[in-house]
């Protein structure tokens, strides 16, 4: 589980620029995940090679007739429960009010580990830090996040606070065994798209072979099936709740469950409900299954209800808003009436497959050298990027590294059309496919 770190403070204390450099700070890969709530913000951060969840809670103002603890009750209540650790932002420039006071009470009261960030130091003197001892909050950190200084440290001690990460299964040991590895799938999609539908569908009784069940809200739920002769571990996913045998739609629909689930998976199966179209939801969770680098398989749900126009309409829809997916299938199915589950799960261990595929140097390089002679690198200020070898360098996704000079002017839409290259050589349809460049010097 990827630890989940709640920025809290008053407003204007520097949360949003705080968030903004812990999610640049991965190499890259910035996931901005606006919530279903304009006032939390997600998005994935990393220090060294350890990833994190970073939540902005948004300022909460104290309603003054309702006291603090009910302007906090539903949003920043919910991301301070769901978080491993808060980091307390304060502001070194406007020093300790008592806007801040009420807050540190009520973190003292949710028992999470609790990083103090005293924020704008700048150019400050570490006495200015010694005032918010009173908080009882522990050691301030004097930080800026407009300029960096200190993030670093204190992120590491933010991380410190939370669980080690669990080892990773071998999944080598069963394919020793002579079977297929499981394939680790998340359900993704927003409330009443047909989750748990398609899940009760999926795991039918008799299949389902191991169930744990979560202590706390903050654990996770892992369920092992098999579907047509193959092993799956349904992975934790959000809004769902299992009650007696089956899978139940919950109300609290919870951001931080979904990344979490997205990133423990191999594959995302990504439902979209046809009788409402394509929301702005669907696109940000599809985007952010982009950048986590999961494979994928869109699971268009609810077909039975549309007549034909609605057919063509949605598809349209979809080409359209969805086109920077268009790497992945697209399975029209009915969890309601159980058609197209073969096709979905058929397409979800080819993505596997793909996800997982192991390309040799040679074949690489021959296919690199192909792509070259059909289409040259353009040349950029009179220089002519020289493309030499490739080799494999990750697995879902699977990573295409390539050596060469001059790697640097290679635009973007080149690096594309290798991308389109690669996939279609090598059928790796389902899974995102990285290009990266190596500089030889
Ligand atoms: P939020 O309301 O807590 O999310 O605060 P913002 O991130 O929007 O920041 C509020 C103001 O503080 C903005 O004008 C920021 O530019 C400024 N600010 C944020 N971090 C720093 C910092 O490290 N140093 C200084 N001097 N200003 C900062
Ligand atoms: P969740 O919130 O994503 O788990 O969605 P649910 O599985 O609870 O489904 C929401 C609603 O959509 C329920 O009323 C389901 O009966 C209905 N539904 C789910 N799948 C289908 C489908 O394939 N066709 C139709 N017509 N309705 C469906």
């Amino acid at each position: 589980m990827l630890p989940v770190i709640a920025l809290v403070g008053r407003p204007n204390v520097g949360k949003s620029t705080l968030f903004n450099r812990l999610t640049r700070s991965r190499d890259a890969l910035v996931a901005d995940f606006p919530g279903l709530t304009r006032d939390r913000q997600y998005g994935e951060g990393r220090v060294g090679p350890r990833p994190y969840i970073v939540v902005d809670t948004g300022g909460f103002e104290p309603v003054k007739s309702q006291g603090i603890v009910k302007a906090m009750a539903s949003q920043a209540e919910l991301a301070i429960e769901e978080a491993d650790v808060v980091i307390f932002v304060v502001d070194a420039r406007t020093g300790l009010t008592p806007h801040d006071e009420r807050i540190a009470n009520h973190l003292r009261r949710s028992h999470r580990p609790v990083v103090l960030a005293v924020n704008k130091a700048e150019g400050l003197d570490s006495v200015h830090a010694a005032e918010f001892y009173e908080l009882a909050m522990g050691e301030p950190n004097m930080i800026s996040a407009a300029h960096g200084h200190g993030v670093h440290n204190m992120i590491e001690l933010a991380l410190s606070h939370c669980p080690d990460e669990e080892i990773p299964i071998v999944e080598d040991d069963e394919v020793q065994e002579g079977k297929a590895p499981r394939v680790k799938v998340a359900v993704a999609g927003r409330p009443n798209a047909g989750k748990s539908t398609l899940i009760n569908a999926l795991l039918g009784e008799e299949r389902l072979i191991a169930y744990d069940m979560p202590g706390t809200t903050r654990d996770s739920i892992r369920v092992d099936f098999e579907y047509d002769g193959r092993d799956y571990a349904l992975i934790d996913t959000a809004g769902l709740r299992r009650k007696g045998k089956v899978f139940e739609a919950i109300e609290k629909f919870s951001v931080v469950k979904t990344l979490q689930a997205i990133a423990d998976s191999n594959v995302v199966i990504l439902v979209l409900d046809a009788k409402e179209g394509i929301a702005e939801h669907d696109a940000h969770i599809a985007g952010y299954v982009l950048e986590s680098g999961r494979a994928l398989v869109v699971a268009v749900n609810k077909w039975d209800a549309l007549d034909s126009y609605e057919r063509s309409r949605i598809d349209e829809e979809m080409e359209h808003k969805l086109h920077f997916l268009n790497w992945a299938r697209q399975i029209h199915i009915s969890a309601l009436k159980r058609n197209g589950l073969n096709h979905l799960m058929k397409a979800v261990s080819d993505a596997h497959a793909a996800a997982f595929a192991k390309l040799s140097t040679p074949k690489l390089t021959r296919a690199l050298i192909e792509a070259v002679q059909r289409q040259s690198p353009p040349r950029v200020k009179g220089v002519r990027p020289k493309l030499r070898y490739a080799h494999q360098g990750g697995q879902n996704p699977p990573v295409v590294v390539i050596h060469g000079n001059s790697l640097q002017a290679v635009p973007d839409s080149y690096k594309r059309y290798l991308e389109g290259w690669f996939r279609d050589q090598f059928n790796l349809a389902g899974t995102p496919l990285r290009i990266e460049f190596k500089l030889n010097r």
